[in-house]
């Protein structure tokens, strides 16, 4: 099991300057260039744990690093003593440390004034109604010689691309297309995200976002349903 302290848990409420953890304490210079990195797939596809493996090299190796995820996110996956809004979850338990975001304004404000060498951004997806702002940040960031790292469901509940990813997925210098295994009849070659509600398919017609009683699980396309009555 791995876990990470990318971050002191304090910084969310102090705003003190970043820390990460770095046993060889080993202070990394400047990357010469920039990139933007998409981890995609649907549900259960394992995009935290690539982005937490990910985000777990690069403190490893003496980079700074910041993670950052959706406040709206709040699941408790692990049986953590931790507040689940300051840490990324993975279902196979691993974790790292986090600050929780309302906007793209909070990214960008942390963010831009940081000398942290990766930006990772979980979720990524539920900024999309800040679609143009996050775009901007992200070239900004990458211009800046940072690697953004960001993970996010690419089709939503309906099957249809998801949002901001379209863009992400046009931009990024690489793309790690991650699959889960359907819940229904084992299928591993390709998975969408299967909304339920009280335990049967989602209307297409619901809210792209809903928190509350539903549950995901990760189906093949024969057996995604969406209820279009
Ligand atoms: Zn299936």
């Amino acid at each position: 099991m791995l876990h990470i302290t990318a971050l002191s848990q304090q910084l969310p409420q102090t705003g003190n300057p970043i820390h990460t953890v770095n046993p060889l304490n080993i202070k990394q210079q400047d990357f010469k260039k920039g990139s933007l990195t998409v981890f995609c797939g649907s549900m259960c596809s394992g995009k935290s744990e690539e982005l937490i493996r990910q985000v777990g090299r690069f403190i490893l190796a003496g980079f700074e690093v910041l993670v950052f995820k959706p406040s709206i996110d709040n699941r408790k996956i692990l049986d953590l003593e931790l507040d689940p809004l300051h840490y990324i979850p993975s279902r196979t338990g691993s974790w790292v440390n986090c600050i929780p975001v309302t906007s793209v304004q909070d990214i960008y404000e942390t963010a831009l004034t940081s000398s942290a060498h990766i930006i990772a951004i979980d979720e990524v997806m539920f900024f999309s109604s800040e679609k143009d702002a996050l775009l901007s940040l992200i070239t900004s960031l990458v211009k800046s010689n940072k690697k953004v790292l960001v993970a996010g469901l690419d089709l939503d509940f309906r099957a249809e691309p998801f949002g901001i990813i379209p863009e992400l997925l046009a931009y990024a210098d690489k793309v790690i297309k991650l699959t889960a295994i359907c819940n229904v009849c084992g299928d591993d070659t390709f998975c969408l995200t299967q909304r339920l509600v009280n335990g049967q398919p989602a209307h297409y017609n619901d809210p792209l976002i809903m928190v509350g009683s539903t549950e995901y699980e990760p189906r093949c396309r024969k057996c995604h349903i969406i209820k279009k009555d």
